[in-house]
């Protein structure tokens, strides 16, 4: 493939824009690097880039598109919302009808607010949490990412992990210092925390199927273990659904376990590509956020008429008779696909796989925690990675991140792709 385009741009983009990029993962800092490829338009599963080479798309920008590039119905949408006033400052219809939504596909809403993007979301409820216990101290699980703001860049996973900056430079120790992070899928090591710093935690950070080491299920009882114990030690229980809802099924991953938090945080699907977040959750604990209670949060932006309508007119898709049995058909069907092409070469891999969203790790064993994700063969991805782009299917640049299947794939997208699975194992098997 000819990348020549790309790498003009690249080179211009590296005097203008820090790293030649808005978001790190974008570099392909975690493949070893290599030039970016620039997209320049997309339609359903595929997209093209500037110098005309076309892909299967299974980055799905990092997730929120789950009905695929460009889909008629959200297209509208935006259309409508461009020109009847993207901004007004004021409340809007639109709010209500998506809060309404939004409410009766996850029960334990039972208030929300917009924002802008998921680390506002994460973020709001971890302020709230603190207002709403008086206490400070945070748990979350190693590898997990919940976003960009100080308390929570702290043993993060797929950008930071990537990057090898679980801790960013510039976060205060003290910040640093309020969050205790335990592996995944531990109970012991939770019980451990919750036994040394109960009275001080304020909140429980989960994200209840973790999408930022890869696709990782918790197991059987992990959640309800979880919930237990931090309610006995009077803390919140906060679900990062940022990647999980509306992901598995129309609702969220609390759905999928029957399990329900306290404070829930949302973003990526729900805004049908455009910038979001949303949280919400039990009513007394969101009377804590202003205007009713002392927990400040704001936005110019927040509730934005276009990305209210965009979600909206996402979600009515997802809606649809079939949607998530075809997204799980089709994840089937890439996932033994996938495992055949290895077993052929005998290339030692797992797959983690959960409906429409999945990933592949090389080397031996089942991945249920980050530091198995993370010693898992970053380079034999890489160059995987590399072989796939070269054969037109685009994945995430990293091996801590998930595949995703839109609504718009086909069999024959899948199809297509395993054979380029079998030609990349069978060079890397050489
Ligand atoms: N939480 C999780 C689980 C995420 O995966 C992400 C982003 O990847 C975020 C929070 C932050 O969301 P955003 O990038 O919209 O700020």
């Amino acid at each position: 493939m000819d990348f020549t385009k790309s790498k003009e741009l690249h080179e211009e983009a590296l005097e203008h824009i820090v790293g030649g990029v808005n978001s790190p993962s974008r570099a392909y800092k975690g493949v070893g690097g290599g030039t970016p490829i620039y997209m320049e338009h997309a339609k359903g599963a595929h997209f093209w880039d500037v110098d005309d080479n076309s892909y299967i798309d299974y980055l799905a920008a990092y997730g929120p598109i789950i009905t695929g590039h460009a889909h008629p119905h959200i297209a509208e949408a935006i259309t409508h919302a461009a020109t009847n006033g993207v901004l007004y400052g004021t409340p809007t219809r639109l709010e209500n009808k998506f809060a309404k939504m939004l409410k009766s596909a996850i029960p334990s809403l039972e208030k929300v607010r917009f924002v802008n993007s998921g680390t506002e979301a994460v973020m709001t409820t971890v302020r709230v949490a603190r207002a709403y216990t008086n206490r400070n101290k945070v748990i979350k699980f190693s590898g997990c990412y919940h976003g960009h703001f100080d308390s929570v860049l702290v043993e993060a996973g797929s950008g930071p992990a990537t990057l090898g900056t679980p801790d960013s430079a510039g976060i205060p120790k003290a910040v640093a210092e309020d969050i205790i992070t335990v592996p995944f899928n531990d109970l012991d090591a939770f019980k451990e925390a919750i036994d040394h710093w109960g009275d001080q935690i304020a909140a429980v950070l989960v994200e209840p199927i973790v999408g930022n080491f890869g696709i990782v299920e918790p197991h059987a009882g992990f959640l309800q273990a979880v919930n237990d114990m931090t309610h006995d030690a009077g803390a919140l229980v906060i679900y990062d659904e940022v990647i999980t809802a509306f992901r598995f099924t129309y609702g969220s991953a609390q759905q999928v376990y029957g399990i329900e938090p306290d404070m829930t945080a949302m973003g990526k699907i729900i805004g049908g590509g455009l910038p979001i977040g949303a949280y919400g959750g039990r009513q007394d604990i969101m009377e804590q956020v202003a205007p009713l209670g002392p927990a400040y949060q704001a936005g110019t932006m927040a509730g934005n008429p276009a990305s209210m309508a965009a979600g909206i007119a996402c979600l009515e898709i997802l809606q649809e008779v079939g949607v998530y049995e075809k997204l799980d058909q089709l994840g089937a069907r890439l996932e033994t696909g996938i495992l055949q092409k290895a077993s052929e070469v005998n290339i030692p891999i797992s797959v983690n796989r959960l409906c429409g969203a999945l990933t592949v790790y090389f080397g031996d064993g089942v991945i249920t925690n980050y530091a198995q994700a993370e010693a898992s063969d970053g380079e034999a991805f890489a160059q995987f990675f590399k072989l796939m782009l070269d054969q037109g299917i685009n994945l995430a640049p990293s091996k801590f991140e998930a595949w995703f299947i839109t609504t718009e794939h086909t069999e024959e997208d899948i199809d297509k792709t395993i054979e380029a699975v079998g030609h990349a194992f069978r060079v890397m098997a050489d």
